[in-house]
């Protein structure tokens, strides 16, 4: 009797989903959680303190026989779920490239749910399908870039270079769809062009599509701007040529990761047009900054790409995840993944877009609702002014650099990354110790910072040299934050110097 009464509050019932009347109190309680949780993230550490294996410890090896009451769940939610988590959303998170959800972006993500549409065909998500095309066509506006690109979402820019890649390789006309690549011996060897500073997905990608780590040739950067060095490709293309190799893409990068360096596009666009390649660019993190009218400079040669990614969820306060594929031949992306079995065949495919027809996913989430809502809480000003936000925090930092003794600055600082390093007068030492050292003080000092659990910042190498980098790009980030890490720094600099 107990159990039946239990059943009826807060209980799974013996059949069908949750009651209306119990959805509604309990999403009443999941939102004023979160809301909580986003007004107090900082009181979390950012890193998370605890051990692998200790979430798994404190959780039934068994699944329940019998459903749980929903206030039990909730209740292990915030017991053991945040303690577990680094927070991404924590206004001191500044490691990889900070990013962040909004709250608008989060009701997204919610209605999303509720929808759970598989945006594969028109007709079984009309309005996820339309207003991918709205989104993207706001967005593509707000970052200046021409009428000419058509665009795509897909979860991930790992993903979305991935299928340039593949429409590149398509737009070969080597038959590659029908016939793969193994086993023939009419195909000369595939080059695909990156800088040497370009994000490993672009490596993956080539990977997954069975062209092999050898179809890819890096690109030396200068040392001082991190740049692609665009003599090397031309002369790499030349010489690929000269041995009988086929190029046939070229992937510059606006913001790479280590750096945030900007590949000089309309000089790289000016060999693909002479070679015939195709361009795609890879601006997952900086895109967002052409929302500035003053940086949209960033984006020059970008007119004359086949494909660009930028990523949403990156810097522009969406919720993981959103990637967007802007592409100026379609049709090329349709060719290299279109596949129709009879079970999807429609009458209206040639008149309306079908999803599943740009990737190799069949269902597609409803991605587009949560952008949509984040253009329009914001508009195109307040998502500039927090961009713009972060750019001047950054700028700042580097001053703070620039002007002691104690920290060296190691690369530009296009954007809202900085990359820098202690660099303590050290005496009696041969180059090569010292640089040991400066490695060594570098390390710990970041070790021992995150440990604490108040700031998380993370590490690349430049020049061979261990490089701190911090990266500023959360929605809750304030000037007192950024003051507070350099406090962090200095303080721990001078315990680890005595
Ligand atoms: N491209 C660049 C320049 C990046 O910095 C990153 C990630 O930091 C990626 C691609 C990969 O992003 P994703 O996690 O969306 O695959």
């Amino acid at each position: 009797m107990k159990e039946q009464e239990e059943r009826v509050e807060g209980f799974a019932p013996e059949l069908g989903d949750m009651k209306p009347s119990e959805f509604r109190r309990f999403g009443h309680e999941v939102i004023d959680w979160i809301s909580n949780y986003l007004e107090h993230v900082e009181d979390y550490p950012v890193l998370s303190q605890v051990k692998p294996g200790e979430l798994v410890a404190q959780l039934p090896v068994s699944p329940p026989q019998k459903g749980e009451a929903m206030e039990t769940i909730l209740s292990d939610v915030d017991r053991l779920i945040p303690r577990a988590l680094t927070h991404w959303n924590h206004p001191s998170f500044f490691a990889y490239f900070a990013t962040s959800s909004s709250a608008p972006g989060i009701f997204g993500e919610l209605f999303s749910a509720a929808f759970d549409v598989k945006s594969m065909l028109w007709r079984t998500s009309p309005a996820a399908i339309e207003l991918e095309q709205v989104a993207l066509s706001w967005l593509r506006q707000m970052m200046g870039l021409d009428a000419g690109l058509d665009g795509i979402i897909y979860d991930t820019a790992s993903v979305a270079s991935m299928h340039a890649i593949a429409a590149a390789r398509e737009n070969l006309n080597l038959r590659i769809r029908e016939e793969g690549m193994s086993g023939r011996t009419d195909l000369p060897l595939l080059r695909v062009y990156v800088s040497e500073q370009a994000h490993s997905s672009i490596e993956k990608g080539v990977i997954t599509l069975g062209l092999g780590q050898r179809s890819l040739c890096k690109i030396p950067a200068d040392i001082m701007g991190f740049r692609m060095d665009t003599e090397a490709l031309a002369r790499a293309i030349e010489e690929d040529k000269h041995a009988g190799a086929l190029p046939f893409c070229v992937v510059a990068t606006i913001g790479t990761t280590s750096t945030s360096s900007i590949d000089p596009v309309p000089e790289i666009a000016d060999i693909c047009a002479e070679h015939k390649l195709w361009l795609h660019v890879d601006t997952a993190y900086a895109g967002p900054a052409a929302l500035l009218p003053e940086m949209r400079h960033i984006l020059d040669g970008t007119e004359r790409a086949d494909t660009i990614v930028v990523n949403p969820h990156k810097w522009l306060f969406t919720p993981f995840d959103l990637s967007v594929l802007y592409c100026r031949h379609m049709d090329v992306l349709r060719r290299a993944f279109s596949l129709v079995p009879e079970y999807l065949k429609t009458g209206d495919a040639e008149t309306v877009r079908n999803g599943m027809d740009y990737g190799i996913q069949l269902g597609r989430r409803f991605r587009a609702l949560k952008l949509w809502m984040i253009i329009r809480y914001f508009g195109h000003e307040g998502l500039a002014a927090r961009i713009r936000e972060h750019c001047r925090l950054a700028q700042l930092f580097a001053e703070w650099i620039l002007e002691s003794s104690d920290w060296q600055l190691l690369a530009p600082v296009p954007f809202s990354l900085v990359c820098f390093r202690a660099c303590p007068p050290l005496e009696g030492e041969t180059d090569d110790t010292l640089a040991a050292r400066l490695d060594r003080l570098n390390e710990s000092l970041m070790n021992n910072i995150n440990a604490r659990g108040e700031i998380f910042f993370s590490h690349t190498r430049l020049n061979d040299a261990f490089t701190l980098r911090l990266a500023i790009g959360n929605i809750r980030t304030t000037e007192r934050h950024i003051h507070r890490v350099w406090e962090l720094l200095n303080e721990e600099l001078a315990r680890l110097s005595k």
